[in-house]
């Protein structure tokens, strides 16, 4: 039987698309990747999912898992071959089990992240993972991803909030993973092997997943700052006086926050234009009173000090959810904006100043005119660091003439600096050569050891990250 035919037994005709129009499968978020899938198939359960995956082992068919499609790298749509099985997890979307005692709820890989984070408030507790596509992505795209976003500095990444995993081999085989044991050294850790493995290594189904207590109080405030020295220096404060507390720190240029005024100009901002802004958010276990003495201390110091010139703490929660909403509206703005160069870069700390003084500067020097639009989770080292074409400039002309240059200059510097050119995107088709550039041979060899022993024909996600 052909490979068709055998997978529309196994999940039913009408889970296995062929025809019509398929673009929600197969072009990426940023509309830079548009593929054509041989079919996109659709189980609605682990043991469909593992037919789905026997079927095309047997027929040497390679298979891209994807979840909420809203990758920011090129790894979750096909290539343009017509040859590549579209496997969508949408339709595992259960809640499998939460376990309060234990802080931990088991969940289908295909659940929303949204929906995730409202079933543990609806138990008063918090799935902190939160990034602006909680709407439409997916704890398993999360997942092999390792997903970052705004609650990093406290909580961790996705990887920190996942404590067992359900996946189906690239064989079809069934690894249930799916422990809430806080330790276990009982060898090699095999859920940390395909968590942020970009649906490379297998097909993750299911997960348990890390609660907390939900805290009892959540301040939020903006801040003015004259440099980024200024800003590294209110991070340390806002550490040193709230601790673990201290749960967002997020960085806004002055260029992102006028992206977000000229293409949103219903969104009112808190505060004048300065040369940076910050984003501060503060979760509290006692009380909102406690909470806010906590805060405005540490701002009215501050102040004092000179490190910031101005500050904004949001008077209700309609307020908070406003000026976060501002921070989130940034990627949306730069949508609006046109194409441009991105980066996810990691760096130390410590060296964001001068790595921005100076990629900045060169930057202008090579490309008269190029706008940076620099924004990012400061308080994790984590900048999104992009670069727009000169006012004037279609961005697709910019983009085909520079790309590679100012890849090339702005990795160079993140090397220079000790960062990583990847810190929560991913690898996906957009980075793999880089990687291949920049990652030591021997650590390179040792991910094609891994992905040898875990996908022998190599049918997992073709051609990405490695
Ligand atoms: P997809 O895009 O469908 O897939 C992503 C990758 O994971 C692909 O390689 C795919 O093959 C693989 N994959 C998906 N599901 C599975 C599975 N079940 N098993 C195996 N492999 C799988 N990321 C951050 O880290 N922090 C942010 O703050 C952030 N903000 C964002 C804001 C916006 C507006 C957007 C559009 C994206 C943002 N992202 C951010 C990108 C982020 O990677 C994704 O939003 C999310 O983690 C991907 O989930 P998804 O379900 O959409 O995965
Ligand atoms: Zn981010």
């Amino acid at each position: 039987m052909n490979l068709i035919d055998t997978l529309r037994r196994a999940i039913g005709e009408r889970n296995v698309l062929c025809e019509g129009d398929l673009s929600a499968w197969e072009l990426d978020w940023r509309k830079r990747y548009r593929g054509r899938a041989l079919a996109v198939v659709r189980p609605g359960n682990v043991d469909e999912v593992a037919a789905v995956v026997k079927a095309c082992a047997a027929h040497g068919t390679g298979i891209v898992p994807q979840g909420g499609n809203t990758g920011l790298v090129g790894g979750s749509v096909p290539d343009d071959s017509g040859t590549q099985l579209l496997l969508s997890l949408t339709r595992l979307n259960r809640v499998r089990d939460i376990d309060r005692a234990n802080l931990t709820m088991t969940v289908d890989a295909g659940c929303i992240l949204q929906s995730v984070q409202e079933a543990a408030a609806g138990e008063d507790l918090l799935f902190p993972l939160s990034l602006a596509a909680e709407g439409s992505c997916t704890i398993g795209g999360n997942l092999a991803t390792n997903a970052g976003g705004t609650q990093v500095l406290r909580y961790g990444n996705a990887r920190e909030l996942c404590l067992g995993l359900e996946v189906v081999t690239a064989t079809g085989e069934v690894w249930d993973g799916l422990t809430g044991l806080r330790k276990d050294n009982t060898g090699y850790d095999l859920r940390d092997l395909f968590i942020g493995s970009e649906g490379t290594l297998g097909v993750i189904t299911g997960a348990t997943l890390k609660l907390h207590p939900r805290p009892a109080a959540r301040m939020t405030a903006f801040a003015a700052l004259p440099t980024l020295d200024a800003a590294v220096q209110l991070l340390q404060a806002a550490q040193a006086r709230l601790g673990a507390g201290l749960t967002g720190f997020e960085l806004m240029s002055e260029f992102s926050l006028a992206l977000v005024r000229k293409h949103f100009p219903q969104l009112a901002q808190p505060l004048p234009p300065a040369a940076w802004t910050v984003l501060l958010e503060q979760s509290d276990n006692e009380s909102e009173a406690h909470a806010r003495a906590l805060f405005e201390a540490l701002l009215e110091g501050a102040l004092e000090a000179g490190t910031i010139s101005d500050a904004a703490v949001a008077e209700s929660l309609e307020q908070s959810r406003a000026m976060w909403h501002l921070r989130e509206s940034i990627p949306l703005a730069q949508v609006e904006e046109g194409l441009n160069i991105k980066h996810d870069i990691s760096l130390p700390v410590s060296r964001i100043p001068a790595f921005v003084a100076s990629t900045d500067a060169a930057l202008t020097r090579s490309f008269a005119g190029v706008r940076l639009v620099n924004f990012g989770h400061l308080g994790d080292g984590n900048l999104h660091y992009n670069v727009q074409a000169p006012p004037g400039v279609a961005n697709t002309q910019f983009l085909s003439d520079n790309e590679a240059a100012v890849n090339a200059l702005v990795y160079d510097a993140v090397t220079a600096h000790g960062g990583s050119i990847s810190a929560e995107h991913g690898v996906g088709a957009l980075k793999r050569e880089e990687l291949a550039l920049r990652k030591p041979a021997v650590a390179m060899e040792m991910m094609r050891a891994i992905k040898r022993a875990l996908d022998p024909a190599g049918l997992m996600n073709p051609g990405r990250m490695l």
